[in-house]
């Protein structure tokens, strides 16, 4: 079989530890037999980062606006334990968050929907996608222990240099205070993304704030979404036959519990990082749930929305057999070839990352999986596969379909 061509590179971002090996079976066994593979390679696992001074990860986000296509390996996001265990000169910040900070825009996560693996909310039916504001809020926000009583202050200076002031707490003693941000327009691309996501996908689209508490901040948001949607999308919603809301948080909580599903949650930064990961476990599993960041600008970064799996990775490392699910992996690769496909008007690439997809599905439904889906499967004749032999055996449907 002659290999599919490409054409424009993918910004391809290694990681690390658990998903590092996985990355390279990934491509060894699914992605290289078939596909003249055309990227740009970037080494984002800790220790470049280390060596680079994490300037990778800052290329890589650069190299991401030039090509327009990047898919991501999970990463270390370096704690007080990674300092010794990797030798490092700072504990260099989110990779995720830096890059999330360069491309601006909106991380969409939909779980992968297979037979057998049934939501422990029974009325889910179809899937949620979470739309996650990628900019801001305490992602980059500053923090500061107050040692003991004073005065602590919200400060603007204008450019002519007048101040205007907001007390925050007459501390009597000890305390924390921290002071966070957003831009109107980030949050302006952000309404715009999800508007734009919900009319390509032809779902609903929620969105939830705290208004009612924070009468500036979060009504900000709720505003702007609101603006946006009057004036320019309004129309287009009602002839695709989608609805926009706005709920308080609270509310959404309750209705995204009831519900069965087929829509888009549209979270703010925070809100959607930990919702994203009660929406994934609910739905099955974490190592089930594929991640895009999507900027205003048209730039699409693709991942698995789970981390590096640590603790797979020690045993590995002991020679211990492992079981780790590559799937949200794969679907981040299929997602950035189909992506490129879909750019370079190469149909053949489009077609070979929905079959990819359709193997891994195919080969899970046959009863064939990884140990996390083994536990929960409610298929009567299931197995469970090691790390290799599972992708071994997507290999097997693949070539099938091929
Ligand atoms: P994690 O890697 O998401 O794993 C948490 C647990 O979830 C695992 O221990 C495992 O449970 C299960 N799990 C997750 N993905 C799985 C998969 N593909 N197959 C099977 N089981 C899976 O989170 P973590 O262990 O808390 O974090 C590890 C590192 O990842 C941290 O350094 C963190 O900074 C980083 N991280 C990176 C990203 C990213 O790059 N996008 C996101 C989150 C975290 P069992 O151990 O019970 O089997
Ligand atoms: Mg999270």
């Amino acid at each position: 079989m002659e290999k599919i061509k490409m054409t424009t590179p993918l910004v391809e971002m290694d990681g690390d530890e658990m998903t590092r090996i996985l990355w390279k079976l990934i491509k060894d066994e699914l992605l290289l037999p078939f596909v003249d593979l055309k990227t740009e390679y970037y080494d984002l696992g800790l220790n470049y980062r280390n060596e680079t001074n994490d300037q990778v990860t800052f290329d890589s986000a650069e190299a991401t606006k030039k090509y327009g296509v990047a898919v991501k390996c999970a990463t270390i996001t370096p704690n007080a334990a990674r300092m010794p265990e990797y030798n490092l000169k700072e504990m260099w910040k989110s990779p995720n968050g830096t890059i999330r900070a360069i491309l601006d825009g909106t991380v969409f996560r939909a779980p992968i929907i297979v037979k057998g693996i049934e939501p422990y909310v029974q009325n889910w039916k179809k899937p949620i996608t979470i739309a996650r504001h990628a900019y801001g809020d305490v992602y980059k926000g500053v923090e500061m222990k107050i040692p003991a009583a004073g005065k602590a202050e919200l400060v603007y200076t204008n450019e002519s240099g007048e101040e205007t002031r907001e007390l925050i707490h007459n501390f009597e003693g000890a305390g924390i205070i921290q002071g966070i941000h957003n831009l109107n327009d980030s949050i302006e691309s952000f309404a715009r993304s999800c508007f734009n996501f919900a009319l390509d996908t032809k779902q609903d689209l929620w969105f939830a704030t705290k208004d009612t508490i924070s009468k500036k901040y979060d009504h900000t948001f709720k505003d702007i979404f609101n603006d946006i949607f009057e004036a320019e999308y309004k129309e287009k919603f009602d002839a695709a036959g989608i609805e926009y809301f706005y709920t308080l948080i609270d509310d959404a909580v309750a209705r995204v519990m009831r519900s069965e599903g087929g829509y888009i949650w549209a979270c703010k930064n925070y809100d959607g990082d930990v919702m994203s990961d009660m929406v994934a476990t609910a739905f099955g599993s974490l190592s089930m749930m594929s991640s895009v960041l999507v900027s205003p600008k048209g730039y699409y970064e693709y991942e698995a929305a789970h981390g590096t799996v640590q603790r797979h990775y020690y045993k590995y490392l002991k020679g211990e057999e492992t079981s780790t699910n590559p799937i949200a992996t794969i679907f981040a690769w299929t997602g950035a070839l189909r992506k490129r496909g879909e750019l370079d008007n190469l149909p053949d690439l489009q077609a070979f990352a929905d079959k990819l997809e359709k193997a891994c599905i195919d080969t899970i439904e046959n009863g064939e999986m990884t140990g996390d889906l083994y536990l929960i499967s409610t298929l009567e004749n299931k197995k469970k596969l090691n790390t290799q032999d599972f992708i071994l055996a997507v290999r097997k449907t693949l070539e099938s379909l091929l």
